[in-house]
């Protein structure tokens, strides 16, 4: 991933150091507290309530959308309702089967592991996954050559909950595996809209309704993006104005930001100018509009695309991507405008 660009982005929904203040203060700790994903939440309380029935430790859950839309958070709340602790580590950090090994045998009876970005576990750690979470058994091999042999040692019984943006790179054997496959989606303005406010409240903010919505509106259907530029709106209504965020403040101060009202920044708009322009609005391929503007595909994949395809700007044909009448509009460029 394009690391420094990201984390120039002020919409990018990675991670980034500037969220490190707030967003453990914001993470909603129960469901009830979760605003949006319904489906999900539905379902999820239905699971959790049948397995503190019987007493059971939750199924293995797999959690996969978009990144910024809460699957840490859920991971969190899972613990939580369950009344269980949380172990929290990523794919790229468990470099060796011992790390895991580790890892496993210290969880206590019922605890979740959390495991972010789980596609990028090595083949050799996924390897020690599959018992563990089929018959909470650690296979170990003692000694080399003929000699080595294998012995099983129980583990606690555990729940997984793993994350990923992009579920088709799971192996087929790990996926398998999970009892639960949950799909986050991206939030409508509304629901960021109580985002916003929710986060305000916490961090002692005034907004106006129409400031949050108009906040929520241009956050790219994604909480932590709502959530960063709640922040930074404070600071425009603080310096310009009475330190509420009204509509008019928060649209000066996503249009400093350069941040449109449908929520695209610079990146976005080369992309689908560039389709327009260069490849007369497309179809064009993933890895030729990665190379024309720059950025790794997997970046536009997971983080460009997702957006743009829900507002209705870009199409995924079987021949490549496509800007539609809709961006044409928006970016006020006319059919007439490409080259060829
Ligand atoms: P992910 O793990 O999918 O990248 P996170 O769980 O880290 O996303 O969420 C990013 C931030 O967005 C968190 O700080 C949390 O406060 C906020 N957030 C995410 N989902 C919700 C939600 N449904 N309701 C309220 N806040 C949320």
């Amino acid at each position: 991933m394009d690391f420094e660009n990201n984390e120039n982005r002020i919409i990018t929904p990675d991670f980034t150091e500037t969220d490190k203040d707030i967003e453990n203060s914001l993470r909603p700790k129960t469901l009830n507290e979760y605003i949006g994903q319904e489906k999900v939440k539905e379902n999820l309380k239905i699971y959790i309530d049948a397995a503190k029935n019987r007493g059971e430790t939750l199924d293995h859950v797999l959690l996969y959308g978009p990144p910024g839309l809460g699957k840490t958070t859920l991971a969190g709340i899972i613990a939580n309702e369950m009344g269980v602790q949380i172990r929290v580590t990523s794919g790229p950090a468990i470099e060796k089967p011992g790390d895991l090994a580790a890892l496993l045998t210290n969880l206590n009876d019922g605890d979740v592991l959390f495991i972010d970005e789980i596609h990028r576990l090595s083949r050799a750690v996924e390897e020690v996954l599959y018992p563990a979470m089929e018959d909470n058994a650690l296979d170990i091999i003692i000694g080399k050559g003929p000699s080595a042999r294998s012995i099983r040692l129980d583990l606690p019984h555990f729940t997984l909950v793993g994350a990923t943006t992009r579920a088709g790179q799971l192996t087929a054997p790990l996926r398998d595996r999970f009892g639960v496959i949950l799909r986050l989606e991206l939030y409508t303005p509304e629901e960021l809209a109580e985002i916003v406010k929710r986060s305000a409240g916490i961090l002692d903010i005034f907004t106006e309704d129409d400031g949050a919505l108009e906040i929520a509106s241009r956050s790219r259907g994604t909480p932590r993006i709502a959530n960063r530029l709640l922040k930074r709106a404070r600071d425009f209504a603080q310096v310009m104005s009475n330190g509420v965020i009204s509509r008019d403040n928060a649209k000066i101060a996503l249009g400093r930001m350069e941040i449109d009202e449908k929520g695209l920044d610079n990146i976005d708009r080369l992309m689908l100018t560039t389709m327009i322009r260069n490849f007369n609005g497309g179809p064009v391929g993933l890895e030729t509009i990665a190379a024309t503007i720059g950025e790794e595909a997997v970046t536009i994949e997971d983080v460009y695309e997702p957006y743009l395809m829900q507002i209705g700007f870009l199409a995924k044909t079987p021949r490549g991507r496509v800007a539609t009448p809709l961006a044409y509009k928006h970016l006020k460029l006319d059919q007439q405008t490409s080259l060829l």
